[in-house]
């Protein structure tokens, strides 16, 4: 299927690794011209340079902290009017929540609810006046079915859903669509990241813990950030301006609910 949206320009944030260079390379593959972010430049120049040497788009590699108001601006001034904006960033860390501070709670908010929030209004009315805009927020399956321990993700991704639910039945009249993808567990450094702390909190191995979990979810594994950045580039595609507001579960089919 010809997605239709070569030449487009999109901004992929946070995307040097993991989810959001899933979505990277599948929108190149797609003729889409990118601004890549990480705040480590090394990783995301050797990225920028996979993707460059793999399609013929071009790629413009912004190193900076997309939750900082600077780092914003960097991207922003390399990409003013972007066609695709994909929102992203690290997520919160794990924890009891007796133990977190209102500024933890505050770094989380920032990352995971107020910086797409920005990015969005920083670049949404320039796609209305062009008539084609798509913005995918990368969220979490946290958002359907809340993790334990990752309370600080539940309540900000929460929050950025709930915005985004009322301002994507506005923008679609110009062909602007919002929608959230929500990943479940996708073989990426985050996840092991979480394996980690898990292994720590219970002594038990992050390889049977890995295992274990891998086997716990329907499909008997985890998603690849492949996966996850074609139906990305799909929600991108000129084929999918009737699909707004939606939060697209991808999960192996781990969340147990008929809908
Ligand atoms: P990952 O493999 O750790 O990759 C994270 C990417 O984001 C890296 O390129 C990282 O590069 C960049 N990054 C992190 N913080 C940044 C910041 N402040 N500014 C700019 N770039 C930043 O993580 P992932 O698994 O792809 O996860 C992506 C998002 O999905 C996270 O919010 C995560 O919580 C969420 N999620 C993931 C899963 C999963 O199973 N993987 C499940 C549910 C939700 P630098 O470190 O160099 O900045």
């Amino acid at each position: 299927m010809d997605l239709g949206i070569s030449g487009k320009r999109a901004i992929v944030c946070a995307s040097s690794k993991g989810l959001g260079r899933g979505c990277a390379e599948a929108l190149a593959a797609e003729g889409v011209n990118l601004v890549i972010t990480a705040r480590t430049a090394a990783t995301l120049n050797e990225t920028a340079a996979y993707i460059r040497d793999k399609w013929p788009v071009e790629v413009t590699a912004i190193a900076g902290d997309i939750t900082t108001v600077g780092g914003r601006k960097e991207v922003l001034a390399a990409c003013p009017d972007p066609d695709i904006l994909i929102n992203n960033a690290g997520g919160p860390p794990t924890g009891d929540f007796h133990d977190w501070s209102i500024e933890d709670w505050m770094k989380a908010l920032n990352a995971n609810m107020l910086t797409p929030i920005e990015l969005i209004k920083a670049t949404v009315d320039g796609m209305r006046a062009r008539k084609f805009g798509r913005i995918i927020n990368i969220t979490s399956s946290a958002v359907k079915a809340p993790i334990d321990i990752l309370g600080l993700s539940n309540g900000a991704r929460a929050g950025l859903t709930g915005f985004v639910a009322g301002i994507a039945r506005k923008t679609v009249i110009d062909n602007v669509t919002i929608n959230s993808l929500l990943p479940g567990p996708f073989d990426t450094d985050r996840l092991r990241g979480n394996f980690e702390a898990v292994s720590k909190a219970s002594g038990a191995s992050v390889e049977d813990i890995r295992k274990q979990r891998a086997a716990s979810n329907p499909a008997g594994r985890f998603g690849t950030p492949e996966e996850f950045g074609a139906a990305c580039a799909f929600l991108c595609s000129d084929k999918s301006g009737f699909i707004t507001g939606q939060n697209i579960l991808l999960d192996g089919g781990a969340f147990p609910g008929t809908l």
